[in-house]
């Protein structure tokens, strides 16, 4: 695969740049490269490693726990979330190196549910604004996909789906002799075939162990790489631990631990955060002040509130013939025709059913919860390995007030209080859950599964620091900047109001491209001024990684890919 090499440039201690990133990950790795390529001065804070990703990685379960966020973090309420591993990641690239790479975007209603279905809130921009970023970055990763895939804003993709895996087959034939109808061979961030300077998948199944073949898409390979050579600095093993105000309403920078545990102090003329769902109001809430004393960017009470996560149970079946569920990428064949509200249903808003491909440790695990096996009763079951097969539900979980992070009275080795996530259930949930565990083991039985157990558990986190119009009741606005603090931004899957049923990642790059094109039409002016302009930034071609438009053959037919091209080489 393509070797990536860690940061060329440093700025000099005490210089002051344009931007500080904190959190190379998913939104934090496009939003560097945009910024860098448009010319700014920016450097991105990340608290893990720059990977090395033909020495840091293998294909191994234990290996890859290093992939994530370990620290500490507690948990409660009355139906507490699992933080830890396999939650987000701590490196550059963040959560988008241990991702499946699963990636459908949001539907036009999703932008809309409180308008439509009178539960939760609408969002403070259009899915017609989103649009053009979600083209772009299904080129950029690139995705493989159907020729036509049916739901939300029906559209097809550029380049052709993957074969399917037996997983795969299981999902499609329960769907079609339920009459449901299924996508097969995406769409996901892995390439089918080669394109450029990465290879293409072999189906070993790997994926969020973080694929060292480099067929998969994450912000380290995709973008990081012409961020680093368009002049930006990351700076790795850097923890920030809070954000400095400094005079005029403004912040002035950031302080981190260095890696050697000296805590440093960055200069930067605006900030934008893009830690995750959990330490992004970590963050803000450790830098209260005697101005916010309620942590920063938080007038409203809102950093930390609506905080979300996806229903991700677990089904699992036994067949009598092989399935061998590590010979395809987890993710690459899914439904969502359960996605809306339907009125014949008691609940609002839906679910998607997705493949996913444990190997045997995750296996093991969610067999001990699925089924209470222990002992010689688990090792039988872990024997027949390769007889089982894994689907999952992913439900939208709506956004409650009083599902929050909060600061904890314990500490990280740095002495930096750690985040609290409280999380309840409510009746729209509950119901939801319960509905689609049903649902999925239906397929699994018309599938021909002969044992159908399943695991409770939650995926992808997002919300905490929401946007909307109202400061009165979010925390940034449609463009990511804090309602409080006119050069304080927020960039990451914390803004999202809702959450849908599809996977966050391409909706979190998305919305971060187009951030960034928003600040490169500002300007001067987010340094300058406190004047808010919600005008909406033309998408800026140009800015993609060089080779984006050259990748691989597209499929025949998507005559758009050629306009983009003509369209860059115009720029
Ligand atoms: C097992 C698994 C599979 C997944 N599969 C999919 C999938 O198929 N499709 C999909 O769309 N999503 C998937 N996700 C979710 C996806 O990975 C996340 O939604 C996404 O990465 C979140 O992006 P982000 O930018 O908000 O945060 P992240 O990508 O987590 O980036 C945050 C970064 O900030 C750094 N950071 C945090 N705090 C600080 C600090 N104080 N100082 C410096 N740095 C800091 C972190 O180290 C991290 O690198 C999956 C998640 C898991 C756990
Ligand atoms: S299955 Fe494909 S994408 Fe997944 S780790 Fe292997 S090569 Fe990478």
């Amino acid at each position: 695969m393509q070797k990536i090499s860690p940061a060329i440039r440093r700025f000099a201690p005490g210089e002051e740049v344009d931007y500080l990133i904190v959190g190379v990950g998913s939104a934090g790795g496009v939003l560097l490269q945009r910024l860098a390529r448009a010319g700014f001065r920016v450097i991105g804070l990340e608290a893990g490693p720059f990977w090395d990703t033909e020495k840091d990685w293998y294909s191994d379960e234990i290996g890859a726990q290093r992939l994530y966020w370990q620290d500490l973090r507690i948990t409660g309420g009355t139906d507490p979330l699992a933080l830890g591993a396999n939650n987000s990641g701590k490196g550059v690239g963040g959560g988008s190196v241990h991702w499946a790479a699963f990636t459908p975007r949001l539907h036009p209603s999703d932008f809309r549910v409180h308008s439509l279905d009178g539960v939760a809130v609408d969002w403070p921009m259009r899915y017609e604004d989103l649009k053009p970023y979600y083209e772009l970055l299904e080129l950029e990763m690139p995705v493989s996909g159907p020729a036509w895939f049916p739901w939300g804003d029906p559209h097809g993709y550029a380049y052709g789906p993957h074969p399917l895996g037996e997983v795969g087959n299981v999902l499609v034939r329960g769907c079609t002799r339920l009459g449901i109808r299924v996508c097969a061979g995406g769409p996901v961030a892995i390439n089918a075939g080669s394109h450029d300077d990465r290879p293409h998948c072999i189906y070993r199944g790997f994926c969020i162990q973080g694929c060292k073949v480099g067929a998969k898409a994450s912000t380290l390979i995709t973008h990081v790489p012409d961020a680093l050579r368009s002049g930006a600095e990351i700076r790795d093993y850097s923890m920030a631990s809070r954000i400095a105000l400094g005079p005029n309403n403004r912040v002035d920078g950031v302080f981190y631990f260095d890696r050697d545990g000296r805590e440093q102090f960055q200069k930067a003329r605006a900030v934008i955060v893009c830690g995750y769902a959990i330490e992004t109001p970590r963050l803000l809430l450790n830098s209260a002040c005697p101005e916010y004393p309620m942590g920063l960017a938080n007038s409203s009470d809102t950093v930390g509130r609506y905080l979300m996560a996806q229903a991700g149970n677990v089904i699992l079946g036994r067949f009598p013939g092989l399935v061998r569920m590590y010979k395809a990428p987890p993710a690459h064949a899914l439904t969502e025709e359960f996605y809306e509200t339907d009125p014949k249903r008691d609940f609002a808003r839906g679910f998607a059913i997705q493949t996913v491909g444990p190997l045997p440790i995750a296996f093991g695990k969610q067999i001990m919860a699925a089924m209470g096996a222990w002992g010689w009763g688990l090792r039988r079951v872990m024997m027949d390995y390769n007889h089982w097969c894994a689907l999952a539900l992913l439900g939208e979980i709506l956004p409650w007030h009083s599902n929050r992070v909060t600061l904890a009275k314990e500490r990280d080795q740095f002495g930096i209080p750690v985040a609290y996530a409280h999380f309840n259930l409510y009746d729209n949930d509950k119901k939801m859950i319960k509905f689609g565990r049903e649902k999925v083991m239906e397929v699994m039985s018309a599938a021909g599964a002969e044992q159908v157990v399943q695991e409770q558990r939650y995926a992808h986190l997002v919300g905490a620091a929401r946007m909307g119009s109202d400061p009165a009741t979010s925390v940034v606005d449609k463009f990511g900047r804090t309602h409080d603090i006119a050069n304080l931004f927020i960039c990451d899957g914390s803004v999202m109001p809702t959450q849908g049923s599809a996977n966050p990642g391409l909706t979190i790059q998305a919305l971060a491209a187009r951030t960034a094109d928003y600040l490169i039409t500002q300007g001067e002016n987010v340094f300058r001024s406190d004047h808010r302009d919600l005008t909406e930034p033309t998408p800026r071609v140009e800015l993609s990684p060089p080779g984006t438009f050259r990748k691989g053959i597209p499929r025949p037919g998507t005559g758009w890919i050629f306009r983009r091209r003509a369209l860059q080489a115009k720029a």
